[in-house]
């Protein structure tokens, strides 16, 4: 089992039209900057031997002016050095809301799964998921957001239901229909009122 490359990732989601925020690996600080483009972007230290990157200190949230995406960037490379092989994402920076986690795992007996729950720092302090076998269907989807305690808090009271129902079952497709993923963390999901974007893709192959 191998962590798939973070863009190669994206792009699978792309597939499917599951959102992710614009995502792009960097080179020197001059690229990151030339990402942004004057909006305010994150930087991240992607590497398969940093699982919790945040807690570790390699995400950069919200930079904006030259200096602190230098800077950041300048961090993060420094970082690398003993987190070889690494790479480090730039991302635009998501619309705040909700922080929702999204994930596919595969059981030996039953195969894949599908978990969908409060997310960000809450996964574990809640811990408020709910769990199916794939495929999924729309009352299966509709039934998941109705077990969770935080159902109201994640679909702005009903008024996302029917938008993040309609993405469970586009992440219950690509688990089904690609037998290679056997691990899927999207981690969060950021939902507001009409939108989403997943900020952090985690998919494991074999
Ligand atoms: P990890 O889960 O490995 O710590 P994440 O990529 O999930 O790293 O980043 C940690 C947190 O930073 C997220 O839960 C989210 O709150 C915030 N974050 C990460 N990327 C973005 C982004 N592109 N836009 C806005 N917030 C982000
Ligand atoms: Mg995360």
């Amino acid at each position: 089992m191998r962590m798939l490359d973070y863009v190669r990732a994206k792009r699978l989601l792309d597939r499917y039209g599951i959102r992710s925020v614009r995502s792009a690996y960097v080179r020197t600080a001059a690229d990151a900057v030339a990402f942004a483009g004057g909006k305010a972007i994150v930087l991240k230290l992607i590497s398969g031997k940093a699982v919790h990157k945040s807690r570790e200190g390699l995400v950069k949230l919200n930079l904006r002016e030259k200096g602190e995406i230098s800077a950041a960037f300048a961090y993060l490379a420094r970082r690398g050095a003993r987190l070889k092989p690494y790479g480090i994402l730039a991302q635009a920076m998501a619309e705040p809301g909700v922080e929702v986690i999204m994930g596919g795992n595969t059981d030996k007996q039953f195969g894949k799964t599908l978990l969908v729950g409060l997310g960000g720092i809450y996964v574990e302090t809640f811990r408020d998921v709910t769990m199916r076998l794939c495929p999924i269907n729309r009352s299966d989807a509709l039934g998941m957001l109705l077990d969770l305690k935080s159902g109201k808090i994640i679909t702005n009271d009903g008024k996302s239901t029917a938008m993040i129902a309609s993405l469970l079952l586009k992440v219950s497709r690509l688990l089904v229909e690609n037998d290679k993923i056997v691990e899927l963390d999207l981690n969060p999901v950021i939902v507001r009122e009409g939108s989403y974007d997943a900020v952090d893709i985690r998919m494991m192959v074999v």
